[in-house]
């Protein structure tokens, strides 16, 4: 039944003009949070070496997980939380202590970047997650753009930004005209065409959704979205996700996302080139 769903879903696309298995076709890896399931990447989830593991096997991009902290800090890591201190109640010196399983501290975003600039062939896949008012909304987007910018890093061709936090999104559209914004979520209500009207360019999709509904991938489509899809470990999963048709697949696994790439002669978009 799935496969129907998909075929289904290949088939309306094969209408469209920007078809999905033209030879020039061409897959963005993502390392998500940085490549850290390896010996190089310390088994460390957002940590320095992880991005650098990204970076030295050339992997197209590296995503990266940012929270602020209360004294407006913004640090490289994924939860909301750590010891049960959320980043929102406490100020960054609350926070300076705390290692990760490679020995590393939890990376500012100034050191990630930092790092960023040694390799910039390396795009960032900046996830900035949910904060929870308004203004903080505003201040970690802003303070965001403003970090970017200081490594010299902020440009639509190095960076693209994505969350779960919707009005975060709508806020990196508006600020950073010529960008790419990915919104992460896959509600009903929230489906490709509201989120175009939004002014929201781009998906970064559960793949599961694919499965369930696949009008998500076609309705993206028609309304001239990137598609990015989290998160694929699996080779059969990724096999459907690149024939399906997808730009970028996140993935804890890049090495073997290459390989299938290779064994199915669809073109891995090299690190430092960008989609036209
Ligand atoms: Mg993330």
């Amino acid at each position: 039944m799935i496969k129907k769903y998909l075929l289904c879903a290949l088939a309306a696309f094969s209408i469209l003009p920007l078809g999905a298995k033209t030879p020039e076709r061409q897959v963005a890896i993502v390392a998500h949070r940085g490549y850290w399931a390896c010996e190089a990447g310390g088994q460390s989830h957002n940590s320095i070496a992880a991005l650098k593991a990204s970076q030295d096997l050339d992997f197209w991009g590296s995503e990266f997980d940012v929270n602020m902290t209360k004294d407006g800090e913004l640090l490289v890591f994924h939860d909301d939380a750590v010891n049960g201190k959320k980043f929102k109640d406490y100020d960054h010196a609350e926070f300076a202590d705390v290692t990760l399983p490679n020995g590393e501290k939890i990376p500012t975003l100034d050191q990630y970047l930092t790092q960023f600039e040694q390799d910039k062939t390396c795009r960032l896949v900046f996830e900035l997650k949910c904060h929870d008012t308004l203004a903080r909304q505003i201040k970690a987007v802003e303070q965001s753009i403003e970090k970017l910018k200081a490594h010299g890093l902020y440009d639509p061709k190095q960076v693209i930004f994505i969350s779960f936090d919707l009005q975060e999104c709508l806020i990196f559209a508006e600020k950073c005209p010529g960008f790419t914004v990915q919104y992460l979520g896959s509600e009903a209500e929230r489906n490709p065409e509201v989120l175009a009207k939004l002014g929201i360019n781009g998906i970064d999709t559960n793949f599961w959704k694919f499965y369930s509904d696949p009008t998500w991938y076609t309705l993206a489509r028609r309304n001239g979205m990137s598609v990015n899809v989290w998160t694929v470990d699996d080779k059969e999963h990724m096999r459907t996700m690149i024939e399906l048709g997808v730009d970028y697949i996140t993935t804890n696994d890049p090495e073997l996302c290459r390989e299938l790439l290779q064994e199915m002669g669809v073109k891995e978009l090299k690190a430092g080139k960008n989609f036209k």
